[in-house]
């Protein structure tokens, strides 16, 4: 995947982020009145809207780092051991920023 098309995915999933994160901090008392009325369940859903925040967040946050790295020539490359990253990965999430490997030990050190 060239770095144009990397870049304007990239921006296409910001813009669509930006959109649920103003959706989610949008009107919080309409959250919280909604919960108040369905209060069977455990999780309310000001903390499922709180959860998806988070999740929402960290992508961003993934997303920009991803446009920064194509700004600086590094975009494909992983972020630990230098390596490419895979054109498959990088297809399936453009925001990657390690090989599998470096995600992978990552992820189990967590
Ligand atoms: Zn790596």
């Amino acid at each position: 995947m060239d770095v144009t098309t990397a870049r304007e995915r990239l921006e296409e999933m910001l813009a669509e982020l930006d959109r649920s994160i103003g959706v989610l901090q949008g009107d919080p008392v309409a959250v919280r009145e909604h919960s108040a009325a369905d209060a069977g369940s455990d999780l309310t859903d000001a903390d499922r809207a709180q959860a998806m925040l988070t999740v929402a967040t960290t992508q961003r946050q993934a997303i920009m780092e991803a446009l920064k790295r194509i700004d600086e020539g590094l975009y494909g490359r992983c972020v630990d051991c230098g390596s490419p990253v895979p054109e498959g990965r990088l297809e399936a999430r453009p925001e990657a920023a390690r090989c599998v490997q470096c995600q992978g030990k990552r992820e189990r050190r967590r």
